[in-house]
């Protein structure tokens, strides 16, 4: 990959959003249009940061710094289906939600049990996102990148270190994921997103702005009567609920009432209200099980 290629046109002081819908914006922004354009910005700025949907994303009230990229433009959020294969070939920028329903739509399988993340298939990929009803790294096949010195690469599965929610693929650009799914009944498909997208409404505050899960589950050294025995992964949520989390508040900010490892904000929040929530739920689990829970939120701030 030559590395004269131009950069694309960068936009200053460009709001970056968020499902938190918080924070600051990016001094500079840049959306390539092409892979070339893509290598370019990371040539130029090895430490640029990506942003996907800004669904596990919190910003500072501050900004950030580095060139933040977007992969919005339409080479990266190509859809290419194989019906008969199941191979999916989908840009980093591509929306997870809508690959998802027509995956299903084409009678491919594997992939259902991510309705109701919100992602890009990049950002899913990154972040290995997933949960009780399977993770992105069960059907991951490949990933294309864009390494540190601004060269694409590919890595097959086997060479991705995915585990709980995380890929280990830190400072590459995902710029398209292979998927392997499974030819199947779409009907059962469509039964199995319902079904997922019922418990999910039970569950979580879905109309709330949230980013999800804001902490890791964590890993207990010891057992913890009521939570789980030594080296269990256990809920986080389940922990700061038994904690007396729930409904702990800074400023417009409150930990969740239906699920205590999503905080929701309201439109008068600002950054520094959603991380002293953390702080405090962080305080307060500790205080009471020893155990510090570390975000799964993505903190971006001036470096
Ligand atoms: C209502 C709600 C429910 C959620 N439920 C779940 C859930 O069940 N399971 C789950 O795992 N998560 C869940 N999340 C969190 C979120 O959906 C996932 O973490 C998702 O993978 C984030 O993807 P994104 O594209 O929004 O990435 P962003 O939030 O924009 O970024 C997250 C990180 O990924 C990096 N990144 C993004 N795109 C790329 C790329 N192309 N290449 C390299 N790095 C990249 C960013 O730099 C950043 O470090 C939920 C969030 C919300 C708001």
């Amino acid at each position: 990959m030559s590395k004269t290629q131009a950069l694309p046109e960068i936009e200053l002081n460009a709001p970056i959003p968020t499902w938190f819908n918080v924070g600051g914006g990016a001094d500079r922004l840049a959306r390539p249009s092409s892979i070339e354009e893509l290598c370019a910005c990371k040539v130029a700025e090895p430490d640029m940061r990506v942003l996907g949907d800004g669904a596990n994303l919190l910003v500072a009230d501050e900004g950030v710094g580095e060139l933040v990229v977007k992969l919005d433009q339409p080479v990266f959020r190509a859809v290419e289906i194989n019906e008969s294969t199941g191979v999916v070939r989908a840009g980093g920028g591509a929306d997870l939600s809508k690959l998802i329903h027509a995956c299903v739509r084409a009678g491919l399988t594997g992939i259902e049990g991510l309705i109701g993340v919100p992602a890009t298939l990049g950002g899913a990929a990154f972040m290995n996102a997933g949960g009780a009803h399977g993770q992105i790294a069960d059907v991951v096949s490949s990933i294309h990148a864009v390494n540190a010195e601004g060269e694409i690469v590919d890595i097959p599965r086997d060479q991705i270190s995915y585990a709980y929610r995380t890929s280990g693929l830190f400072d590459l650009v995902i710029s398209e994921v292979v998927l392997q799914l499974t030819p199947g009944d779409p009907e059962a498909a469509r039964l199995r997103l319902k079904d997922i997208m019922a418990q999910k409404k039970l569950t979580q505050p879905l109309a709330a702005k949230t980013c999800g899960c804001v902490f890791r589950n964590p890993v207990l050294r010891h057992d913890i009567e009521g939570v789980g025995a030594a080296h269990d992964r256990v809920s986080a949520g389940k922990m700061i609920d038994l904690a007396g989390g729930k409904g702990l508040t800074t400023g417009p900010c409150a930990v969740s009432n239906t699920h205590a490892n999503f905080i929701e904000t309201a439109d008068t929040a600002n950054a520094s209200d959603i991380l002293r929530l953390i702080q405090k739920v962080q305080d307060l689990v500790y205080d009471r099980y020893e155990i510090l829970l570390e975000t799964e939120v993505v903190v971006w701030g001036r470096t």
